[in-house]
């Protein structure tokens, strides 16, 4: 596995818990990449019908079983992942987004997805009453997604799986046109099968190993409060947050995504752009985001910021994970490109690359992930 995050955690717990031999490399620390740097929200509330809908449906059954499963493994004396099957609130603020979110909600339901229609502030009684629509989520939930990687790669590890931090891959080992390990910074390792995970860095990593993977990064921002009184039950967002999600422009777009977090703090996101590595937290982002939040929640206005921080999603052209084996390079796989749905995703990405690669029947279908699309 290349990669620590929450993405190579789940993977390399399903493995080592099939009986595979994991070894999980990353250069830095573990959960020490994008997967520490946004919020833990696991949707389906801004999904519509296809593919990414399934894994997401896959996956939010698995995390409802992790819950209990990691707790159960891991012990007392390991933080619990803050799962919270809170539900989401959809909000929209103009008649132009009412129609568009009930538009879409009656497109999800054609899919499984609950979308009930609510008053809005008998869920959320702090809600601006100026709003137009207001759709619950039940289905959706949330976790703490740094301890939740940690937590997967725990008991990855306790499933016989090594993790070696500080260790950067560098290139490929080959044996003719097999990839037959990766060379690092601590030497060569001999693998039968090389699974990139490295989130916004699976471009480079992919191009170190010797091919071309359409993985770029696109920046995300966030503010987080003090600690408060509960005020805020759910996960709300505004209508324009599907649309966002689902946009190619790289130009900044910024919509309200709240949620308060098992520590009392608030979440105020977030902002998406296309901006390279480009790491500053900039007062125009913050503005914008905060602007969009106190439309939702006035009183947040009186609320103290406590800090700010972003990460870089890791974007594909067309918004769907890469997940299975690289048909140009034998011996490598691809567990990438779940731009800002990775943590809900994670745990069902994990068990499709060991049902692939353990030629298993599939729990979910598996063409659509395919990096072949791009070929
Ligand atoms: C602001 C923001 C908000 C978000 N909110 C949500 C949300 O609410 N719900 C949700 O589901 N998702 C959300 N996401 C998206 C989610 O965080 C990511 O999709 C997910 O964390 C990606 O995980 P990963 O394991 O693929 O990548 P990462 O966590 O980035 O892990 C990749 C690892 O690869 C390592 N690496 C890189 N290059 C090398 C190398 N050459 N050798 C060895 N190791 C290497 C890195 O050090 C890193 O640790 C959000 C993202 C952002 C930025």
């Amino acid at each position: 596995m290349v990669g620590a995050g929450v993405v190579g955690a789940a993977v390399a717990r399903e493995l080592a818990r099939s009986g595979v031999s994991v070894t999980v490399l990353d250069r830095a620390a573990s959960a020490g990449g994008t997967s520490a740097a946004g919020e833990g929200n696991l949707l389906v509330s801004d999904k519509g019908p296809g593919p990414e809908l399934t894994l997401a449906f896959r996956s939010l059954t698995l995390w409802a079983g992790l819950r209990d499963s990691l707790a159960a493994e891991l012990g007392p004396g390991f933080p619990a992942i803050e799962y919270e099957p809170k539900g989401g609130l959809v909000v929209a603020t103009t008649e132009t987004g009412a129609t568009a979110l009930h538009e879409f909600a009656a497109r999800q339901r054609t899919a499984g997805i609950i979308a009930e229609p609510v008053t809005g502030r008998e869920l959320e009684p702090d809600l601006t009453p100026d709003h137009t629509a207001a759709l619950f989520y039940p289905q959706d939930a949330q976790v703490q997604p740094a301890i939740a990687a940690e937590a997967l790669l725990a008991s990855a590890r306790q499933a016989g799986a090594r993790v070696r931090q500080g260790v950067e891959v560098l290139g490929p080992l080959r044996r003719g046109d097999r990839l037959t390990g990766v060379r690092t910074t601590v030497g060569d390792l001999e693998a039968d099968h090389v699974v990139v995970a490295a989130g916004p860095w699976s471009a480079e990593v992919a191009d170190r190993l010797g091919v071309v993977l359409p993985v770029r990064p696109r920046r995300g921002t966030l503010l987080v409060t003090t600690r408060m009184r509960p005020r805020i039950r759910h996960k709300v967002y505004d209508a324009d947050y599907v649309g966002a999600v689902g946009s190619d422009d790289a130009a900044l777009q910024t919509s309200s995504v709240i949620e308060s977090t098992a520590a009392g703090t608030v979440l105020i996101g977030s902002s998406r752009e296309r901006r390279g590595f480009d790491e500053r937290i900039e007062a125009r982002v913050l503005s914008a985001i905060a602007a969009k939040a106190l439309l939702l929640f006035p009183f947040l206005a009186g609320v103290a910021v406590m800090r700010a921080y972003g990460g870089f999603r890791p974007f594909v052209p067309d918004h769907l994970p890469v997940i299975g084996p690289d048909p140009r390079l034998p011996g490598l796989w691809h567990a990438t490109g779940h731009e800002g749905a990775g943590i809900v995703l994670s745990a069902a990405t994990g068990e499709l690359i060991a049902d692939l690669l353990l030629g298993r029947e599939p729990h979910v279908p598996s063409e659509a992930f395919a990096v072949d699309r791009f070929l």
